[in-house]
This record gives C-alpha cells, structure tokens and sequence, in this order.
C-alpha cells in the first residue's frame, strides 16, 4: 500500500433506495442513477444491510463512526428499515465505539413517528431547504411539478417539536446566488437553525448525467455568483453571529487559518475517504462519481475493507493531489483551497492548463475577503480566546471608517480601500 493511502477511517454515503426520490428537484444530480440499474427494486435487503453494518463497523480504526444515509431520498425505505438498522448497529458495535447516524432528507415524508424516532436515536439531520419560498420553489418541486415549500417546512416544524437534531442544507444555485443575504436571515431568522452548509450547483450540461464535457445548465451558479453570495453572509455572520451560527465553509475555513487541516472533502488536499454505497452493495469511489469508471466492486463479493484500501481507490484519492494545475500549486490560498473538489475541475487556467476549477474565481475572492477576519479569530484562538471576539474587532473598524468617510474629499481614495474616488465608492450617496 502506498505510504499516503492508509484511512484509519472513512465515510460511505448509503443509499438504501437508490436514485429513488419523491421529489424531481431540477437540479439533482442523482435521479438519472436509475439508469444504472435497470429492472431493479431500488431497495436494499435485509441481509444486505446487515453485511454492510457488520463490514463497516470492522473497516473503521476510530472510536467514533458515522452511518451516512441519503438518496434518493433515503426515508422512502420506511421506518422499520430504519429500525432494523440501529438493531444490527447495537449488535456489531465494537466495545467503546460510538455510533451516530446522519440523515439527508427533502422533509416532505416526516411525521412524528419519524421524529420520535431520529430523538430516541440521536439521528442529525440533514434538512434540504434553498431560502424563502420563491427561492426554494423555483427548483425543489414534487413529480407534479408543484412546489415543495410548504411541506418542506412542516417537516422542520415537527423536527424542531421533537427537539431532532438538525442543520440545513441549501444548494446556491441560478435562482437564490444572488440573495445570500436573504437567504441566511431566513435561515437564521424564521427557520431559527443554528448550522447551515451552502452548496454550489455545478450541472454537467450533458446527456448522461456524469461528470463530462465542460458545459453546465443555465440553473448552475457561476464562480463569481457563489464567491460573492459567501461574501454577503459574511458580512453578516462576522459582525452578528460569531459563535451562535454555524456555517460549514466558516468553520472549515477557521480550521486552515488556524493551522488544521480543513476536515471537509473539497477542501482536503487528498481525497478518496468519502464512498457511496448503492442500495445493491456496489461501491463507488465518491457519491459525486457514481457512475461505471468509479465503481470499486460489491460488498457481497469484495470486503468494504479491501474495497476502500484497493489501488483504484488510493489513485482516485491521491489524483485530487497529483492533478493539481501549476496556477493553484501557487496560489495564495491553496492551503484551505486546495483546488476544490476534482468534479468542478474542467476550467482551463489562464496559462492554459486544464484541470481549474471552475468556482476557482468565487474560492479566491471569498477566501481573501476572510483573510483579515480568519486570522484575528485564529489568533483568539490560539490564546484561548472566542473568535467570536472578531465582532469587536469589526465593530471598531466599521467605526473608524466611518469617521474617515465623514473627513474624505470627493476626489480622494475611497478608506474602505477599494483603490476607487471616494466620490465613486462610500461617498457616492454623500457626494453625488
Ligand atoms: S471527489 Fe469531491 S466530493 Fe468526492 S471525495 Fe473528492 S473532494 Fe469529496
Ligand atoms: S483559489 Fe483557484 S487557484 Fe487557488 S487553489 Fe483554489 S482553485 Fe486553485
């Protein structure tokens, strides 16, 4: 085995019903995977699930492991799946492991036998929910074509009576990328969530539906949409939420500028510990690459240990690293970027190069608007302090350009330091 491919632990990403969903979301990568197994029941069996608990349990060299259920849309096994799950779970745990299960769900199926039972069992789940109504029904919609807000929002309703433990996931997309600001006082405000993850649509304009050619559909955000939809939500979190909000991609950030590795995928610098799990055994190497090239072979016929150590897996994990472009290798912020996730990678670098991803623009300017604000947290950090001490620190400087506005002459640089007139930036209100 190579030196750098030896994961004491890893994630897989079940889907326990296959590409089966409720919903026809327009947007969702995952529905054309029917066609992959044609004439199948799309429901994973019994023994099946149990082979897998057993095998997944003995794969990991962790105290602490995560069973990972999604679809599809994974509530559609029906609760007893669910049931027999955590029994085989207790049965194979290992002396002192300690098992939690995440669920990502549409919301729509909830009820409260569901949420009493993701209570008993201390399930976190995963809500999807795209902003205010508007925003999430221009894509979230049923078979029918008929929106899904409504029903998505009962669904948070008897989460949040259960006392389920929760975080939203929003996709930024065409239709909300430029309202980041909305979107998150929603979140924070109506919806009342503490943890949110906002993730960029990047469709493959292609028909089948894998991660081919360099054409994307017209509900895809662009680079520059998602780096400044980050950039208004932080504007916000950094001056009112520090400590009480937690947004993915601000924690993983906090995590690099503090000298940690950044814990997500996208953003590690290998990848390859991430799989997905088909309701039928097979393997593949990540739920974003379920398609025949990436497929590592069945769990009835191959143990997961094998499956997850195997060569083709290792390549696929190290080739994130080894396919770096030149222009990222040097660039400023490759040590919380680290290219971004090989699926997006089908840009050209402005020498030419192929392999740039293609939200690159948006990770740069996003990541260096932060610098300033990532290291004053960082250094709180490091003396033990709350970064959410980062609000005073914005607070005093938000006072003292204010007091430099009151004093800047039409005609002289803006102090906000956008390298503009004053009269063409902050003082545009004041001085016409
Ligand atoms: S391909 Fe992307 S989503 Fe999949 S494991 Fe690698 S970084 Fe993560
Ligand atoms: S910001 Fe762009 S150039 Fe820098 S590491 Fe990320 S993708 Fe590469």
């Amino acid at each position: 085995m190579d030196a750098d491919w030896n994961p004491q632990a890893f994630h897989l990403m079940t889907k326990p019903r296959g590409a089966i969903c409720n919903l026809d979301c327009e947007y969702c990568y995952f529905l054309s995977k029917e066609k992959l197994y044609p004439n199948s029941s799309f429901r994973m069996a019994d023994n099946l699930l149990e082979a897998y608990t057993r095998q997944y349990i003995e794969a990991q060299h962790v105290p602490e492991i995560t069973f990972g259920w999604q679809g599809g849309e994974p509530t559609l096994m029906g609760l007893e799946f669910y049931q027999l799950a955590v029994s085989y779970q207790e049965k194979y745990r290992k002396p002192g492991m300690q098992i939690t299960n995440a669920l990502q769900t549409n919301g729509v199926t909830l009820t409260d036998d569901w949420c009493a039972f993701f209570k008993q069992y201390n399930f976190l789940i995963g809500l999807s929910l795209d902003g205010p109504r508007a925003l999430h029904d221009r894509y979230r919609v049923d078979k029918g074509g008929q929106p899904t807000f409504d029903r998505v929002m009962h669904g948070l309703h008897l989460l949040q009576k259960h006392g389920v433990e929760y975080n939203i996931l929003t996709t930024v997309h065409a239709a909300n990328a430029d309202h980041g600001l909305e979107v998150y006082r929603f979140l924070r405000d109506e919806v009342g969530t503490e943890f949110m993850q906002f993730i960029p649509i990047v469709e493959r304009d292609n028909l089948t539906g894998f991660q081919e050619g360099d054409r994307v559909t017209t509900r895809s955000v662009t680079g520059e949409q998602y780096g400044q939809f980050l950039i208004d939500v932080f504007e916000e979190w950094v001056r009112h939420d520090v400590g009480r909000v937690f947004v993915q991609i601000f924690d993983v950030a906090l995590a690099a500028w503090s000298g940690q590795r950044p814990g997500l995928c996208i953003f590690e610098e290998t990848c390859g510990v991430a799989l997905a799990l088909e309701h039928n055994g097979d393997v593949y190497s990540c739920d974003h690459f379920v398609e025949p090239a990436h497929r590592l072979g069945n769990i009835v016929d191959i143990p997961l240990s094998e499956i997850v150590t195997s060569p083709q897996q290792r390549d696929f994990g190290l080739a994130k690293r080894d396919t770096l472009p030149r222009y990222c290798r040097g660039c400023d912020v490759r040590f919380i970027c680290n290219g971004g996730c090989p699926k997006n990678r089908f840009i050209k670098t402005p020498d030419g190069e192929a392999g740039l991803n293609y939200l690159c623009a948006g990770y740069k300017a996003f990541f260096h608007h932060v610098d300033e604000a990532m290291r004053v947290m960082a250094n709180e950090l490091a003396y033990r302090r709350s970064p959410a001490n980062v609000m005073l620190y914005m607070r005093q400087k938000d006072a003292a350009l204010q007091a430099a506005f009151a004093h800047a002459g039409r005609n002289d640089p803006c102090p906000c330091g956008s390298g503009l007139k004053f009269k063409r930036c902050h003082g545009r209100t004041v001085t016409g």
